[in-house]
């Protein structure tokens, strides 16, 4: 990305508050292991930087839904011996086969799945790393329960045969964010009857898991062998009612702010942006901001996104275009190339992902993860 793209619209990504946020979030699980969730380019904060700052901070695994994503983290240098990768969202056809040769470890929710990985363990002549994924009430991916007595059959033959090691049994929760939830209590017992049943059978997997961020930091009956959070660590509650990341200690890692480009004065009555959604109230002063929704701000924040410009929270004035926005100044005129901070830690007086989720009727994981490949990633 070229310096005057920088200049134009940043995402600076703090690492050091990442590492603290894992080793926060460590302390809160001190005896399971720790996989950092990193896909979907590090919930946008950038998967590699990333994945080598939680490993710093105590990380032992990294979770990715996409192989391909494992695999460019393989790629990028991070090794079997540094860091054990599971990834969950396998097609059909998928680089099982690559998957086997980079070590990676490989969710499995049924038949297919299994055979496609024994194939492949068949081909690279090594056993493949598998983590049978139950559906413990989800509705999502994973095992039904009526489908685990085969699934864990068939897995176990396999691995009587050397093909594959079945090296976890895992499940995902559906309602950890929402503290009290009566679908969480059932889950948790679904699951240990699940595992009771694998082990019973002869499973011996090195790990067990089911907590995502919302159990890691408030469900320690869930936290089994390893937990596995992903916002959390990015500095960002799971949601509002569990509490903000300060009640956690933790703090959010990327701050998006951009250069005005434009700064002009208009007078009452002028339409603003497309449909003129917004019309001045008054002479006022207009700031252009050169991000729009093809670098992920999201169009459902027109009218309400807030952004800090010296010092204020001015709000988006009009619709959101594709590449920018417009602001409000009022009576100020700030000089082009101030500073709009769109979001960040706070501590500049800006707003928050949570704001911005909020103005856009969203959640924060979706405002993070949607910032898009041309806004340049700074790892400070
Ligand atoms: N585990 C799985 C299977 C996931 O899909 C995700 C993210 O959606 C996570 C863990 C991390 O969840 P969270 O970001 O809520 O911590």
């Amino acid at each position: 990305m070229s310096e005057s793209a920088t200049v134009r619209a940043r995402a600076e990504i703090d690492l050091a508050a990442l590492r603290d946020n894992v080793r926060a979030l460590r302390a809160r699980a001190p005896r399971a292991a720790f996989m950092a969730v990193v896909k979907a380019d590090g919930y946008g904060h950038g998967m590699v930087p990333v994945a080598r700052a939680a490993l710093d901070a105590g990380a032992t695994w990294l979770g990715t839904a996409m192989p391909e994503e494992a695999l460019a983290l393989r790629a990028a240098g991070i090794g079997p011996d540094r860091a054990r990768v599971l990834c969950w969202l396998w097609a059909p056809g998928g680089p099982w086969r690559e998957g086997v040769e980079a070590g990676l470890d490989m969710s499995v929710s049924g038949s297919r799945a299994l055979r496609e990985a024994v194939a492949a363990a068949r081909g690279a002549g090594l056993p493949a790393r598998i983590q049978l994924k139950a559906d413990t009430g989800l509705g999502r991916g994973g095992c039904q329960p009526a489908d685990w007595p085969a699934l864990v059959g068939e897995a176990l033959a396999a691995e009587g045969e050397g093909l594959v090691r079945v090296t976890g049994l895992w499940s995902h929760l559906a309602c950890a964010d929402e503290p009290g939830h009566p679908s969480i209590a059932p889950q948790l017992a679904r699951f240990r009857d699940m595992v009771r049943y694998a082990e019973q059978r002869g499973a011996r997997p090195e790990v067990r898991h089911i907590a995502n961020s919302p159990a890691t930091l408030a469900l320690p009956e869930s936290h089994f062998d390893l937990v596995r959070p992903g916002i959390a660590m990015y500095g960002i509650s799971p949601s509002p009612e569990l509490g903000t990341p300060a009640d956690f200690g933790l703090r959010p890692v990327m701050r998006l702010s951009a250069s005005m480009v434009l700064v002009k004065r208009v007078p009452g009555g002028h339409g603003v942006s497309y449909g003129h959604t917004y019309v001045t109230p008054g002479a006022t002063t207009l700031g252009l901001v050169p991000l729009g929704y093809g670098d992920g701000i999201p169009r459902h924040a027109s009218g309400s996104g807030p952004v800090l410009v010296d010092g204020k929270w001015r709000t988006i004035a009009g619709r959101v275009a594709m590449d920018q926005f417009v602001v409000d100044l009022g009576g100020d005129e700030p000089p082009e190339g101030t500073q709009a901070v769109l979001f960040g830690p706070g501590d500049l007086g800006e707003p928050t992902a949570e704001d911005w989720a909020q103005a856009a009727g969203t959640i924060a994981y979706e405002i993070v993860t949607r910032i898009g490949a041309r806004v340049p990633r700074v790892h400070l």
